[in-house]
């Protein structure tokens, strides 16, 4: 079967992309280029790459149309920053939400029947308790949370008037790299801890902590690291489990570890041998004090087993990368 990945050249994408096509797959990846990288498509030869947005209908009828094999889209592209969608609302609402909406209408119209969807522990806003389970009330408190909310309250709407059958997965924090060190996080500009941390390590510049005087134990945020490569193996059980005739619905999607920013940069300090330079700084709008998942519904429902659970280990599959790729991909 043919499976579409939108935003298949970004950092998710591209290692789940891999994934699936290692399974034996065909895999078209649909992706603007906007953010992903354009030579990523170079390191990929067993996938087709297609330049283009996800919203735009015209594109997606012409691939559904000639690609009838396509039986699943796994939906990466959007936009994916909390502290950028506190300054940009709107365009947050129309790309993840409008945008994914016109995506959901247009496989409804050519039957493409399974959707995995990129969710986020974004929606669920302030945790009043950890680990964040399903059953967690959703109350995200950025536009970023709110976009990915909104397609996962429409999603059973569209279900019910013959929309695609779906997987959400409630990403936490996305980390790593690919073990063999091809693929990993490169964006412009660089926004995500673990590799703020590294590049500080790697260039001697200091590192700015966003907020020291948060509700936990040591008053930086904790968030939970997920092995890029697990992530991406959740994405390969959920498009076998839809196929299956699974059950639609939502999983949250980490390790269920907590680590504070203290924690990832004395880590970092360790599997890099280096001492890394740090500025407190203030909180980073929108940010909540705690994100860890428990993941005990996708370990239960579709099998899933992380291989990299091990914050060094994240960190050193990172640092590998950015070693071998300082200046992103070239
Ligand atoms: N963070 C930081 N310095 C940085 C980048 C991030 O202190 O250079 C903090 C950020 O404020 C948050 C945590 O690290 O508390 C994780 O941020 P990231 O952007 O990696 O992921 P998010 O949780 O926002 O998806």
């Amino acid at each position: 079967m043919t499976v579409l990945v939108t935003g298949g050249a970004g950092y998710i994408g591209s290692v789940t992309a891999r994934a699936i096509e290692a399974r034996g797959e065909h895999v078209i990846v649909l992706d603007n280029f906007s953010t992903g990288h354009r030579q990523i498509e170079g390191l990929l030869p067993g996938v087709d790459f297609i330049e283009g947005d996800y919203s735009d209908r015209d594109i997606l009828q012409n691939i559904f149309s000639k690609k009838r094999a396509i039986d699943a889209v796994i939906h990466f592209a959007g936009m994916t920053l909390v502290g950028e969608s506190m300054d940009r609302p709107s365009d947050y609402v129309r790309m993840n939400f409008v945008g994914t909406l016109t995506l959901l209408e247009e496989m409804a119209a050519r039957n493409v029947h399974h959707f995995i969807f990129s969710s986020s522990a974004a929606t669920f806003g302030v945790a009043e308790q950890v680990p964040i389970d399903e059953k967690h009330p959703q109350r995200p408190i950025n536009p970023y949370g709110w976009s990915k909310k909104a397609v996962e309250d429409l999603l059973p709407y569209l279900k019910g008037v013959g929309g695609p059958a779906y997987i959400g997965l409630r990403y936490f924090n996305a980390a790593g790299a690919a073990r063999d060190g091809l693929l990993g996080e490169v964006h412009r500009p660089e926004t995500h801890l673990i590799p703020n941390i590294l590049n500080a390590a790697l260039t001697g510049s200091a590192f700015h902590i966003f907020g020291t005087d948060y509700p936990t134990d040591d008053g930086t945020c904790e968030r939970d690291y997920i092995h890029i490569e697990d992530l991406a193996e959740a994405h390969v059980l959920a498009l076998y489990a839809l196929r299956r005739g699974h059950d639609s619905g939502f999983y949250n999607l980490g390790n269920g570890q907590r680590a504070s920013i203290l924690r990832v940069l004395e880590t970092a300090r360790c599997v890099t041998g280096l001492s890394i330079s740090v500025i407190e700084s203030i909180r980073r709008p929108g940010d909540p004090p705690i994100l860890v998942a428990s993941s005990d519904r996708i370990k239960h429902d579709l099998n899933w087993k992380p291989q990299r659970e091990d914050l060094a280990v994240i960190i050193e599959d990172a640092w590998r990368f950015l070693r071998e790729h300082p200046d992103g991909y070239r």
